[in-house]
């Protein structure tokens, strides 16, 4: 188990939390196999103690198609049992936060969003940037670009293209039954040694395990979570079945998850989400276990607005996060981003944190104002 490398290991009375609903609209819809968004809903969470404050932020998509949390019952979660709770407790230990969290069953978004707020304020206090706190050490991230389902492949391609030009180090595409060989084999033709992989976002059943015996032809890193969350045992058999590596997603959503991926080889890669992992600490337990399992991973996003995105970029400089992560640039998605600076991609698909303290980016309580359509805080 790491050592968290701060000295006083108590984190200080939280005073007041103030919570904000915030919309960002996106540059373009985006579509996945399973539905369509077009704008971003947070939930900007602000932690204060007499002197220091942190923010974070709780992040699940609108509506049902990705998770069974949403917007409003993540909100619900934190103003009636989470956040009083956190509240009534002196002072309480960062590192003990997940297990405090834990007493509330599920939530990972809302736990997410309070626990970030916490390191933050404690990084912050310390005056220490994030990526230390965490155990990693700051290196330049390189970043991958996601393109979701297009309506045509020309479309997609002139997507390619744009995104390639930028710098990104990859590309992955979304595909589901009926888009999917047919796209990745044009993108080959014209794109052929682009770092290039493919999310079905459980799509597809095992029955359908000749697309992904194609889909082995096409020289892809990875294939994202072809099959059903729970179909682990079915996930290994495919594995079997094909080189390329099975990269699983949804499937990883707890600590319990991930040892039952890890026993049958269900998976060669693991994408870790913060959001979906429910904290910072758990997706930080989540990496060691697999870098002792020696299953490389890389930093998923939902994808988050820059608070949370600039969160998870310090957990991705510890050591096994060895493929590109797939946080972009604020601009890629959003037409505004309540950070400053936004988080930005140099032109070789590389994305640089600040120093800190806490995450270095500032967040700006103008544009959270400008985004908010309701907010309420709750005192001590
Ligand atoms: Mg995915």
């Amino acid at each position: 188990m790491f050592k968290l490398r701060w000295m006083d290991p108590l984190l200080v009375k939280l005073r007041r939390i103030e919570l904000f609903r915030v919309r960002i609209p996106f540059h373009e819809p985006f579509r996945i196999s399973s539905g369509s968004v077009s704008e971003k809903e947070s939930i900007v969470i602000r932690v204060q103690s007499r002197k220091f404050e942190g923010f974070g932020e709780a992040s699940p998509m609108g509506g049902t198609f990705y998770s069974p949390e949403t917007p409003d019952t993540t909100w619900q979660a934190l103003v009636e049992d989470i956040v009083p709770r956190l509240l009534k407790l002196r002072n309480v230990r960062l590192q003990d936060l997940d297990r405090i969290l834990a007493q509330t069953p599920g939530e990972p978004f809302a736990k997410a969003g309070l626990e970030g707020a916490c390191w933050d304020l404690v990084a912050n206090r310390d005056q220490m940037p994030l990526y230390e706190l965490l155990g990693g050490s700051k290196r330049p991230l390189p970043s991958g670009v996601a393109l979701g389902i297009y309506p045509s492949i020309e479309t997609l391609l002139e997507r390619v293209e744009q995104f390639v030009a930028q710098g990104y180090q990859r590309v992955k595409i979304k595909i589901e039954p009926g888009w999917d060989v047919e796209p990745v084999r044009a993108i080959r033709r014209a794109f052929d040694r682009l770092p290039l992989m493919v999310d079905a976002n459980a799509a597809y059943s095992l029955s359908q395990a000749q697309v992904f015996e194609e889909l082995d032809q096409c020289n892809l890193m990875m294939i994202e979570q072809p099959l059903a969350k729970d179909a682990l045992a079915e996930h290994a058999e495919l594995q079997r079945r094909i080189r390329t590596p099975i990269c699983l997603d949804e499937s990883a959503e707890s600590i319990a998850a991930l040892e039952e991926i890890i026993r049958l080889g269900s998976a060669r890669i693991l994408n870790i989400k913060v959001q979906r992992a429910g904290g910072l600490m758990t997706a930080r337990k989540m990496h060691d276990r697999c870098r002792q399992a020696r299953l490389p991973c890389w930093l998923g996003t939902m994808p988050e607005l820059g608070i949370a995105s600039a969160q998870g970029l310090h957990l991705a400089t510890l050591d096994n996060f060895t493929y590109p992560t797939d946080v972009e640039a604020s601009s890629r998605w959003f037409v505004d981003d309540l950070v400053d600076p936004p988080i930005k991609v140099d032109p070789h698909g590389l994305i640089h944190i600040p120093d800190g303290p806490g995450m270095g980016y500032k967040v700006s309580r103008e544009k959270i104002a400008r985004y908010c359509s309701w907010k309420q805080a709750i005192d001590a």
